[in-house]
Parts: C-alpha cells; structure tokens; sequence
C-alpha cells in the first residue's frame, strides 16, 4: 500500500481519494477549499494544512486541479511541492491542462531527479465515483511503469500515449470530439421535436443507428431517455460548460501551434462561448441543449 499526497478534492478528485482509500491507500489531502477538504476527511483521507503538507511524506503525489496555472502553482510557484518532496516521488498530475505547461511540468520534475506523469482523464464524474475512469498518459516509460498500477485503482483503461504531454494531446482532441457530438446531438434532438417526434422513440432508434454515441447514450441532453443524464437534474453539473468552454481553448491553441485545421471546434467554442457569456458557465456542458432548442 502507498503513501498518496493528494490535491484537489473537487468533483473528480474526491470520488478519486475515495477509491484509494478503499484500495487500502494512505491518503493525505488537500484542497483550498475547506468543504472539499471536509468531504475528503469523511470518506477516511487525513486533512493537510497545504499542499506541501499533503506531499512531503507521500511516495506519490496526485494533483487534480482546474487548469495549467494551478498546477504550476502547486508544484512550481507557490507551494513549490516539487522542490520539497523526497527524491524518488512519483508526481502525477490528472488535471486538464496545456500542452506546453505539462511538458514543462515533466522538465522541470527530471531536472529535479523526479519521476513525473501527465494523465488527464475521461469519463466523468460518474467514472472517477466507479473507479472506471480511462487515464491518457504522458511520459516515460518507466515513469509510466510506476503510475499505472495506482491509476488502476482510480480506472478502468490506463494509456500510455507517449512522451511528456501526449496524455494532454490526447485529451485535447477527444474533448473537441466530445463537444462537437454534444451539439451534434442536440441538434439532432432539437429538430425531432420540431418535427413532432417523440424523444424516447427518437432516442430508441438513433441510439442503434449509426449516430449513436457515448454523448447520446449514456450523457443525453434531453430529459428521459438516460435517467443517469444531468438533463435529468436541472443540468446540474457533471462536467460544467466553463470547462468544456477551457478544454475547446486549449484545443484552439493546440490547433493554432501546430497549424491544425478544426472548423467545427471553432463554431463549437463559439457557441460554447456564448452560452457561457449568458450566465450558465456552471450548468453542465449538454445544457447546450436548451440553447439550441431556444434559438
Ligand atoms: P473542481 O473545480 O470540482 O475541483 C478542482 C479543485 O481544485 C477545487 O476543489 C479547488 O478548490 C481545488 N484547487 C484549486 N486550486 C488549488 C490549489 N492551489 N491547491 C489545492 N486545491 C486547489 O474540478 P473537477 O471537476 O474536479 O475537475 C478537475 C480537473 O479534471 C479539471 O482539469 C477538469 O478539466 C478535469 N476533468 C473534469 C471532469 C468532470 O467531469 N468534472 C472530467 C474529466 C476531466
């Protein structure tokens, strides 16, 4: 069993802690915020008073954190975990962050004499509570080698995409995948009701043809046909639209530095954008539906 530090303890980190301490992991947790950090302790982490807390005696340091500029300042600027953990810790960062700030993280961490893993995530909150999240990582070998087995307590696919970033590289394009058949699908739904269809038939048959998806099957934006669906809850977030609208800029900004065309990422951030504008930032992100139903 591993001595974990861990910090961020939000939607996905929490439900994360708790599936290592369930494994029989040590966890020391830490978050900003203090609820988060109450919820943490409950399910059975032990409270750190910051970051460095957290990470000075762990063998392995887990970040989950909102984007590129927590991370840095976690590790590098502010709490300066890196310069202060012991030599052979394993860091592995899971947030959703930059290409360029995760390849820099990894560079920093080798200058250090430290092991380090990018390893975004896919499969939502419902994923990081079942265990059964799919991890995309970045980086060594042998770096990889040492995370995999941890991150297998927290999901179910654990992938070594490549080199440093390449975890992120792959998040970034299956995050635009993602967004792009959100609004694919509720066009599609949006339409059948203006045709008059009925949405459970609607849902019956296109999730059997040749539209079908995991943003249809198993995330639908319409209520009704996936009870498990935010549709279902008021759109209460799940994945909110101010983080859909973060990883389709990242994805822009990929796009732009390797001169990548994506026009259908550019109209999806657009609209993204907008409904975020309007005040919804924390819906969850197929509240889009309403939006195009509404327009
Ligand atoms: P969240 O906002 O619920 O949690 C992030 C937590 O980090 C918050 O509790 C916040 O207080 C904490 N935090 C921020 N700065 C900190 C600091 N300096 N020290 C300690 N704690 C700090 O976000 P989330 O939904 O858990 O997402 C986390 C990451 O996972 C994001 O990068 C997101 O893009 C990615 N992600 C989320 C989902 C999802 O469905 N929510 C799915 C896949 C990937």
């Amino acid at each position: 069993m591993s001595k974990i530090g861990f910090i961020g303890l939000g939607n996905m980190g929490g439900p994360m802690v708790a599936n290592l301490i369930t494994a029989g992991h040590e966890v020391s947790a830490f978050d900003i915020s203090a609820d988060a950090l109450a919820r943490a302790v409950a399910t059975g982490a032990t409270a750190a008073t910051n970051g460095v807390d957290a990470a000075k005696n762990a063998e392995i340091v887990i970040t989950m954190l909102p984007a590129g500029k927590h991370v840095r300042s976690v590790f590098l600027e502010d709490d300066k975990v890196m310069d202060l953990v012991a030599k052979n810790t394993l860091l592995i960062d899971c947030s959703t962050i930059d290409v360029v700030t995760a390849r820099a993280a990894i560079v920093e961490a080798e200058q250090r004499g430290l092991e380090m893993v990018d390893a975004p995530v896919s499969g939502g909150i419902g994923g990081a509570q079942a265990g059964t999240l799919t991890f995309m990582c970045g980086g060594t070998e042998g770096a990889f080698a040492r995370a995999e087995p941890i991150l297998k307590v927290m999901g179910k696919n654990v992938f070594h995409a490549g080199d440093a970033g390449a975890g992120q590289a792959v998040k970034v394009c299956n995050n635009l995948m993602l967004a792009i058949q959100m609004i694919s699908v509720s066009e599609g739904f949006a339409l059948g009701d203006k045709l008059g269809l009925d949405r459970q038939k609607l849902f019956d048959i296109v999730s059997t043809a040749t539209s079908q998806c995991w943003a249809m099957t198993s995330y639908c934006p319409v209520p009704g046909p996936v009870p498990s669906s935010p549709a279902n809850n008021d759109y209460a977030a799940g994945f909110t639209v101010a983080m859909m609208l973060k990883d389709l800029l990242l994805a822009r900004e990929a796009s732009s530095e390797v001169g990548a065309t994506t026009p259908l990422g550019s109209q999806a951030t657009d609209m993204f954008a907008a409904f975020a504008a309007e005040g919804n930032e924390n819906l969850d992100f197929s509240a889009i539906f309403k939006q195009i139903e509404d327009a």
